[in-house]
Protein backbone atom coordinates (compact mmCIF):
# COMPACT_ATOMS: atom_id res chain seq x y z
CA UNK A 1 0.00 0.00 0.00
CA UNK A 2 3.02 2.40 0.55
CA UNK A 3 3.19 3.04 -3.20
CA UNK A 4 -0.26 4.34 -3.50
CA UNK A 5 -1.03 8.05 -4.21
CA UNK A 6 -3.42 8.05 -6.55
CA UNK A 7 -6.69 6.83 -7.21
CA UNK A 8 -5.54 5.83 -10.12
CA UNK A 9 -2.88 3.25 -8.17
CA UNK A 10 -5.80 2.46 -5.80
CA UNK A 11 -7.93 0.65 -8.69
CA UNK A 12 -4.84 -0.91 -9.51
CA UNK A 13 -4.70 -2.47 -6.46
CA UNK A 14 -8.17 -3.67 -6.00
CA UNK A 15 -8.30 -5.57 -9.22
CA UNK A 16 -5.28 -7.12 -8.71
CA UNK A 17 -6.88 -8.65 -4.73
CA UNK A 18 -9.70 -9.70 -6.79
CA UNK A 19 -7.94 -11.32 -9.45
CA UNK A 20 -5.66 -13.08 -6.70
CA UNK A 21 -9.30 -13.93 -4.81
CA UNK A 22 -11.73 -14.99 -7.32
CA UNK A 23 -8.24 -17.37 -8.50
CA UNK A 24 -8.40 -18.86 -4.70
CA UNK A 25 -12.05 -19.48 -5.60
CA UNK A 26 -11.44 -21.37 -8.09
CA UNK A 27 -9.76 -23.67 -5.89
CA UNK A 28 -12.15 -23.35 -3.50
CA UNK A 29 -15.83 -23.90 -5.04
CA UNK A 30 -15.03 -27.67 -6.26
CA UNK A 31 -14.69 -28.75 -2.40
CA UNK A 32 -17.80 -26.92 -1.66
CA UNK A 33 -19.96 -28.49 -4.78
CA UNK A 34 -18.24 -31.97 -4.06
CA UNK A 35 -19.29 -31.28 0.14
CA UNK A 36 -22.53 -30.07 -0.43
CA UNK A 37 -25.75 -32.56 0.32
CA UNK A 38 -28.64 -30.27 -1.35
CA UNK A 39 -28.47 -30.88 -5.17
CA UNK A 40 -29.30 -27.43 -5.31
CA UNK A 41 -26.60 -25.94 -3.45
CA UNK A 42 -24.46 -28.59 -5.17
CA UNK A 43 -25.35 -27.41 -8.80
CA UNK A 44 -25.47 -23.95 -7.33
CA UNK A 45 -21.19 -24.11 -6.31
CA UNK A 46 -20.53 -25.81 -9.52
CA UNK A 47 -22.61 -23.03 -11.54
CA UNK A 48 -20.34 -20.70 -9.72
CA UNK A 49 -17.26 -22.33 -10.57
CA UNK A 50 -17.86 -21.54 -14.49
CA UNK A 51 -18.88 -17.90 -13.26
CA UNK A 52 -16.18 -17.30 -11.43
CA UNK A 53 -13.69 -18.51 -14.42
CA UNK A 54 -15.74 -15.79 -16.21
CA UNK A 55 -14.82 -13.52 -13.56
CA UNK A 56 -11.42 -14.38 -13.78
CA UNK A 57 -11.03 -13.73 -17.76
CA UNK A 58 -12.49 -10.14 -17.10
CA UNK A 59 -10.47 -9.08 -14.52
CA UNK A 60 -7.31 -10.39 -16.94
CA UNK A 61 -9.32 -7.93 -19.39
CA UNK A 62 -9.01 -5.04 -17.53
CA UNK A 63 -5.80 -5.90 -16.46
CA UNK A 64 -4.77 -5.51 -20.11
CA UNK A 65 -6.34 -2.05 -20.83
CA UNK A 66 -3.99 -1.15 -18.09
CA UNK A 67 -1.10 -2.53 -19.92
CA UNK A 68 -0.96 -5.11 -16.78
CA UNK A 69 -0.03 -8.61 -17.06
CA UNK A 70 -2.68 -11.28 -15.41
CA UNK A 71 -1.39 -11.59 -11.81
CA UNK A 72 -2.64 -10.90 -8.10
CA UNK A 73 -1.77 -9.51 -4.64
CA UNK A 74 -2.32 -11.01 -1.66
CA UNK A 75 -6.17 -10.90 -0.72
CA UNK A 76 -5.71 -11.84 3.22
CA UNK A 77 -9.58 -11.14 3.35
CA UNK A 78 -10.32 -13.72 0.72
CA UNK A 79 -8.07 -16.00 2.33
CA UNK A 80 -9.48 -15.88 6.22
CA UNK A 81 -13.20 -16.10 4.34
CA UNK A 82 -12.11 -19.49 2.46
CA UNK A 83 -10.30 -20.68 5.43
CA UNK A 84 -13.93 -20.15 7.25
CA UNK A 85 -15.84 -22.22 4.06
CA UNK A 86 -12.93 -24.87 5.27
CA UNK A 87 -14.08 -25.25 8.51
CA UNK A 88 -17.40 -25.55 6.88
CA UNK A 89 -16.38 -28.42 5.32
CA UNK A 90 -14.91 -30.21 7.83
CA UNK A 91 -18.35 -30.04 10.21
CA UNK A 92 -19.16 -33.23 11.49
CA UNK A 93 -22.94 -33.01 11.62
CA UNK A 94 -25.64 -33.89 9.86
CA UNK A 95 -25.53 -33.04 6.26
CA UNK A 96 -28.26 -30.29 6.43
CA UNK A 97 -26.62 -28.63 8.91
CA UNK A 98 -23.73 -28.84 7.34
CA UNK A 99 -25.22 -27.40 3.87
CA UNK A 100 -26.38 -24.53 6.20
CA UNK A 101 -22.58 -23.68 7.34
CA UNK A 102 -21.46 -24.29 3.75
CA UNK A 103 -24.27 -21.73 2.50
CA UNK A 104 -23.25 -19.04 5.24
CA UNK A 105 -19.85 -18.99 4.42
CA UNK A 106 -20.49 -18.53 0.59
CA UNK A 107 -22.13 -15.83 1.33
CA UNK A 108 -20.14 -13.86 3.13
CA UNK A 109 -17.74 -14.56 -0.08
CA UNK A 110 -20.36 -12.92 -2.23
CA UNK A 111 -21.24 -9.87 0.32
CA UNK A 112 -17.28 -9.55 0.04
CA UNK A 113 -17.14 -9.34 -3.85
CA UNK A 114 -19.98 -7.36 -4.39
CA UNK A 115 -18.33 -4.71 -1.93
CA UNK A 116 -15.12 -5.31 -3.43
CA UNK A 117 -16.46 -4.74 -7.14
CA UNK A 118 -18.58 -1.81 -5.88
CA UNK A 119 -15.56 -0.05 -4.45
CA UNK A 120 -13.59 -0.57 -8.12
CA UNK A 121 -16.09 0.05 -10.36
CA UNK A 122 -16.28 3.07 -8.03
CA UNK A 123 -13.01 4.20 -8.85
CA UNK A 124 -12.72 3.31 -12.29
CA UNK A 125 -15.84 5.47 -13.29
CA UNK A 126 -14.40 8.41 -11.19
CA UNK A 127 -11.48 7.93 -13.70
CA UNK A 128 -12.76 7.84 -16.59
CA UNK A 129 -12.22 4.21 -17.31
CA UNK A 130 -15.41 3.07 -19.01
CA UNK A 131 -14.75 -0.34 -20.21
CA UNK A 132 -12.83 -1.39 -17.02
CA UNK A 133 -15.60 -0.38 -14.98
CA UNK A 134 -18.49 -2.07 -17.07
CA UNK A 135 -16.41 -5.46 -16.90
CA UNK A 136 -16.10 -4.30 -12.76
CA UNK A 137 -19.93 -4.23 -13.29
CA UNK A 138 -20.69 -7.54 -14.94
CA UNK A 139 -18.68 -9.63 -12.26
CA UNK A 140 -20.81 -7.63 -9.71
CA UNK A 141 -24.24 -7.99 -11.59
CA UNK A 142 -23.02 -12.00 -11.23
CA UNK A 143 -22.46 -11.77 -7.79
CA UNK A 144 -25.69 -10.20 -6.83
CA UNK A 145 -27.46 -13.29 -8.85
CA UNK A 146 -25.47 -15.47 -6.88
CA UNK A 147 -26.34 -14.23 -3.25
CA UNK A 148 -29.97 -13.93 -4.79
CA UNK A 149 -30.24 -17.74 -5.59
CA UNK A 150 -28.01 -18.99 -2.11
CA UNK A 151 -31.07 -16.69 -0.10
CA UNK A 152 -33.82 -19.08 -1.87
CA UNK A 153 -31.93 -22.50 -1.40
CA UNK A 154 -31.16 -21.15 2.35
CA UNK A 155 -35.17 -21.32 3.34
CA UNK A 156 -34.91 -24.88 2.37
CA UNK A 157 -31.42 -25.66 3.85
CA UNK A 158 -32.20 -24.13 6.70
CA UNK A 159 -35.52 -26.06 7.28
CA UNK A 160 -33.98 -29.19 6.74
CA UNK A 161 -31.03 -28.41 8.77
CA UNK A 162 -33.60 -27.76 11.99
CA UNK A 163 -35.18 -30.92 11.21
CA UNK A 164 -32.28 -32.82 10.74
CA UNK A 165 -31.23 -31.68 14.57
CA UNK A 166 -34.73 -32.89 15.65
CA UNK A 167 -34.87 -29.45 17.63
CA UNK A 168 -38.86 -27.88 17.90
CA UNK A 169 -39.44 -25.08 15.17
CA UNK A 170 -39.16 -21.64 17.45
CA UNK A 171 -42.49 -21.05 16.23
CA UNK A 172 -44.31 -24.21 17.52
CA UNK A 173 -42.02 -23.41 21.16
CA UNK A 174 -44.15 -20.46 21.02
CA UNK A 175 -47.14 -21.75 21.18
CA UNK A 176 -46.80 -23.54 24.87
FE1 LIG B 1 -16.60 -13.77 -8.35
FE1 LIG C 1 -18.81 -15.01 -6.25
Amino acid sequence: MSSIRTLHALLVDEIKDLYFAENQLVKALPKMAKTAANLDLKAGFTGHLAQTRGHVTRLTQALKILGLPAKGKTCHAMLGLIAEGGEAIELKAPPAVRDAALIGAAQRVEHYEMAAYGTARAFAELLGENQIASLLQENLDEEGATNKKLIEIASTVNADALAAGGQIPATSKSKK
